[in-house]
């Protein structure tokens, strides 16, 4: 990815995508202390714009306060700056990575004295999980990989380390066949996807884990709980095993990357009907709707570029 023509934020300043750089001692790279968002700009009759970007951004600066990194830039630049690149890279729609890392002043563990840096890419990025996870839906195997204790890595901070966990357990269920991995806490109670919250659906009813699950506390997550309040649906968030995913009449991922894709499988087992259920495609719409730019209630969260 480091060579095409393209502009990237680092620091302040847009620069050549193929001179945005750091160096092989950089703390981070060593360490993997860091933090990182995954945002999404949409194309809307009204032009391009950033989902839910102060959320975002928000998160970003709670990931970085929750390590101990003082991001040097405001919140407000920042997101000042996620619409630069995407205006600099001319894209109607794309998904926008911030990450701010340690950088190569000195290196032992101690962050203590270095810098701290952010930087900005965007490039275009279609369906996560596949054009047709979205409307076939996906199989999902529970991976062998517990996912992180709340008081082990800091699961509210989307922080750079915690994906080893992640890549740990997709590389385990992709090499067995499967699209995505599910996680389970270390009680042994759902989790979250390698990188998407789960829902299941039974008897009309929606559930999510509660995040003492160690679930990342997802943005497309609180979406959905508001396009439920608005189709009238119940949600609950609680404690899930993973046999009632077995029997859930429908479940689903999402997250920024994913969006909203359909379980058809988990395990092994048929999970329903086999495809998208009916509530996953209601709140499948809801949710292109509005970051489609066609539901005026929700005009707040859509950035123009
Ligand atoms: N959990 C994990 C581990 C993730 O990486 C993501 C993607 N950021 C999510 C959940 C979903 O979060 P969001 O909806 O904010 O993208």
């Amino acid at each position: 990815m480091s060579d095409r023509d393209g502009k990237i934020w680092m620091d302040g300043q847009l620069v050549e995508w193929r001179d945005a750089k750091v160096h092989v001692l950089t703390h981070t790279l060593h360490y993997g202390c860091g933090a990182f968002e995954g945002v999404r700009a949409y194309k809307t009759d009204q032009g391009t714009a950033i989902f839910r970007l102060r959320d975002h951004t928000e998160r970003l600066f709670n990931s970085a306060k929750i390590l101990r990194m003082e991001i040097p830039f405001t919140i407000e630049q920042a997101m000042q700056a996620q619409i630069d690149v995407v205006k600099a890279n001319g894209f109607d729609s794309c998904y926008i990575r911030p990450l701010t890392w340690i950088g190569d002043k000195k290196l032992g563990v101690s962050p203590r004295g270095n810098t701290i840096h952010l930087m900005i890419a965007a490039w275009p990025w279609g369906a996560y999980l596949g054009e047709e996870g979205l409307t076939r839906g996906i199989r999902v195997k529970t991976s062998s990989y517990t996912r992180h204790h709340v008081n082990i890595t800091m699961c509210n901070a989307k922080a750079v380390s915690n994906y080893t966990n992640s890549i740990l357990a997709n590389l385990e269920v992709t090499g067995d066949g499967y699209d995505e991995a599910l996680l389970l806490d270390p009680q042994g109670f759902v989790s979250e996807g390698a990188g998407e919250n789960i829902f299941v659906v039974r008897e009309g009813v929606l559930y999510t884990p509660d995040l003492s699950s160690g679930a990342l506390n997802g943005i497309t997550r609180k979406t959905v709980f508001a396009i439920c309040e608005d189709l009238g649906l119940t949600i609950k968030e609680k404690r899930i095993t993973r046999d009632e995913v077995y029997i859930a009449d429908e479940a689903f991922f999402t997250g920024t990357a994913a969006e909203v894709t359909p379980i058809r499988e988990l395990d092994g087992v048929t999970l329903g009907p086999g495809y998208r259920g009916p509530i996953t495609e209601r709140i499948q719409n809801a949710f292109f709707d509005i970051v489609g730019g066609r539901n005026p209630k929700y005009a707040g969260w859509l950035s123009a570029v």
